[in-house]
């Protein structure tokens, strides 16, 4: 059987209880090492073999999945946070379909979220954002034109950028250019969230270019946009003393 387990967004133990249970008794480990915190390995058995895949290619991978699942043995997938966000794992699943392998998904905490941790922050706080937008900036890999930042930018909700801290100007640019946000809306860089070296920085969507080169930040890190950040905000209705609901009458 191939597992694939979100391995969390740093800290060792914030992988899933399933997931460390899958990494104990897999026979092969293929990591993300470029993201993943090594430390997490500490779950794997003895004589369990380890590949980091941040040098392989799809058809190593799969080779390697292959092999093991030939001679009857356990493989982890082990990917950054949680493998739907970013994780290229359709392209690993539909050739295992081909191949006529079996597996299954066991999903992390994303670093989105590691990052509101970070933050000690909520992302739809009542009157100021219900939504929020995970996207990217477009680098090398193209983005959708319907999904340009500036048309994502339009809506003026919790925005999270993954993969786009080495794009900050263009980046400011486009954010403003979507007409929602102003230079000094609320922005907040997040490097290694839940990582012990976890770093937070929070300044305004007009210097977010300038606070990650002023701090060396070009990578590993997310971009948060929005009021979120902010200090105004509505009550929620769901503890409202004078709301009532199914769990709940109203007391005054
Ligand atoms: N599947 C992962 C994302 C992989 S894409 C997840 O769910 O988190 C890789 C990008 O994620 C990085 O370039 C960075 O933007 C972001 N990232 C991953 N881990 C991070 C962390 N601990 N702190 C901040 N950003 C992180």
């Amino acid at each position: 059987m191939i597992h694939f387990v979100g391995a969390g967004s740093g800290g060792a133990d914030l992988i899933t209880v399933r997931g460390a249970r899958l990494l104990g008794e897999a026979d092969c480990i293929i990591y993300a090492g470029s993201l993943v915190n090594p430390e997490v390995l500490q779950y794997k058995k003895e004589g369990c073999k380890v590949f980091d895949s941040a040098g392989m290619t799809l058809e190593e991978v799969l080779a390697v999945m292959e092999e093991n699942e030939k001679a009857g043995k356990d493989t982890v997938r082990l990917h950054t946070g949680d493998p739907s966000i970013y994780g290229a794992i359709r392209e690993q699943m539909d050739e295992l379909d081909r191949m006529g392998l079996p597996y299954d998904v066991t999903p992390g905490v994303s670093s989105f979220c590691g990052a509101a941790a970070a933050l000690k922050a909520e992302y739809t706080l009542p009157e100021v954002s219900q939504s929020v937008i995970i996207t990217r900036m477009a680098g090398r890999t193209p983005v959708p034109e319907g999904e340009a930042l500036r048309k994502m930018a339009s809506h003026g909700c919790t925005m999270v950028l993954f993969l786009s801290t080495g794009l900050l100007e263009d980046v400011e640019r486009e954010l403003l250019a979507g007409g929602a946000y102003t230079a000094e809306t609320p922005a907040a860089i997040v490097y290694k969230a839940t990582w012990p070296d976890e770093k937070v920085f929070r300044c305004t969507v007009g210097t977010l270019a300038k606070t990650a080169k002023e701090n060396h930040i070009t990578k590993t890190a997310l971009i948060t946009v929005g009021g979120f950040l902010g200090n105004t905000y509505e009550r929620s209705k769901l503890y409202d003393p004078t709301f009532t609901h199914g769990c709940r009458e109203a007391s005054r």
